[in-house]
């Protein structure tokens, strides 16, 4: 472990493992991890955070890959999202790709990480409606070598916190085998944050289609009464095609549980923001069942 004293108020440790990591946290509760930096720096920077001591994540190369298990993907919360973005990884996860091909311009992606994504939680993070979608669980490592599990919507919804020292090490989410889409609408051209985005998921093996709308709330939305609906729809094991009429009604179903009415008439934003999230749910399913 590496120690640097760059002010007299500040020092930066760098561990070389999630437990010297955890380690550091306990021993300086001040103390504030920082991975990518793309965040927490941003924050520094407008003078909303004043760290009085940082505890860099960027060398423990345990969570800067993935790793199997049962069926699943161990995914470390380091990774990137240029790592993510890359075709190896889509292969497994095309969705989660998808999400962090369209986080942020590439300096942003090669620095900014999965753990830091969902730490800040911020609506418009792009991994957060995929990882909804996949029911992503997170594996928390914290002081004392203790080790739980927190599903990604408790932390999102605010059910579950991160305690003192503790660090999210893993993520994981199961290997599906099936098409996933991540889609994104922004307000300007170009790449930018989400004013909507949907990740769709489709699970053959429990014949289910799982979606997570972001950005429209503080935390991703599941439409459950619709994706029950529309898996009911489906010959799963046939051609897992949908008549347009069908896809038409599933997004307009989601957009109504997602961007619900606010007041009597309904505003012109809320009904664009409806037919935006409805627009891209439709299009999400149609391109998975065609893929
Ligand atoms: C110009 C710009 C554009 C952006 N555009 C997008 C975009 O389009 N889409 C998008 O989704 N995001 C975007 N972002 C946000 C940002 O890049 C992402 O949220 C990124 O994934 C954050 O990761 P990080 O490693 O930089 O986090 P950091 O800034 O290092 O940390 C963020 C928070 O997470 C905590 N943390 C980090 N890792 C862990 C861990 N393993 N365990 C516990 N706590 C941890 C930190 O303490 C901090 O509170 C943008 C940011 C900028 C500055």
């Amino acid at each position: 472990m590496t120690t640097h004293a760059p002010q007299a108020a500040q020092s930066v440790t760098l561990p070389a493992s999630l437990e010297e990591a955890v380690a550091a946290l306990t021993a300086m509760p001040a103390a504030v991890p920082v991975a990518g930096g793309t965040d927490l720096m941003a924050a520094v920077n407008a003078g909303q955070l004043r760290p009085a001591a940082l505890v860099g994540l960027g060398r423990i190369n345990e969570i800067r890959g993935w790793q199997y298990q049962d069926g699943h993907a161990l995914l470390g919360a380091g990774l990137t999202h240029a790592r993510m973005g890359r075709p190896d990884f889509a292969a497994l996860i095309p969705a989660l790709a998808a999400a962090a091909r369209a986080a942020g311009p590439p300096q942003i992606r090669n620095a900014g990480t999965l753990g830091g994504n969902i730490v800040t939680a911020a609506p418009t993070g792009d991994a957060l409606p995929v990882l909804a979608a996949l029911e992503a669980v997170l594996l928390v490592a914290g002081p004392g070598g203790t080790r739980r599990e927190i599903p990604v919507s408790h932390l999102l919804a605010g059910r579950e916190m991160l305690r003192p020292g503790e660090l999210i090490g893993f993520v994981r989410v199961p290997l599906l085998h099936a098409p996933q889409v991540f889609l994104k609408a922004t307000g300007r051209t170009g790449p930018g944050r989400a004013v909507a985005s949907v990740g769709l998921v489709l699970d053959p093996a429990r014949r289910g289609v799982r979606c997570a709308v972001g950005a429209v709330a503080p935390m991703p939305l599941r439409p459950l009464e619709a994706e029950r609906w529309v898996a009911s729809l489906i010959d799963w094991d046939g051609e897992r095609s949908l008549a347009p009429e069908a896809l038409e009604a599933f997004g307009e179903y989601v957009g109504a549980a997602c961007v619900p009415d606010q007041g009597d008439p309904v505003a012109p934003g809320v009904l664009h923001l409806r037919r935006t999230v409805s627009v891209l749910a439709r299009r999400a399913l149609g391109r998975a069942l065609t893929s």
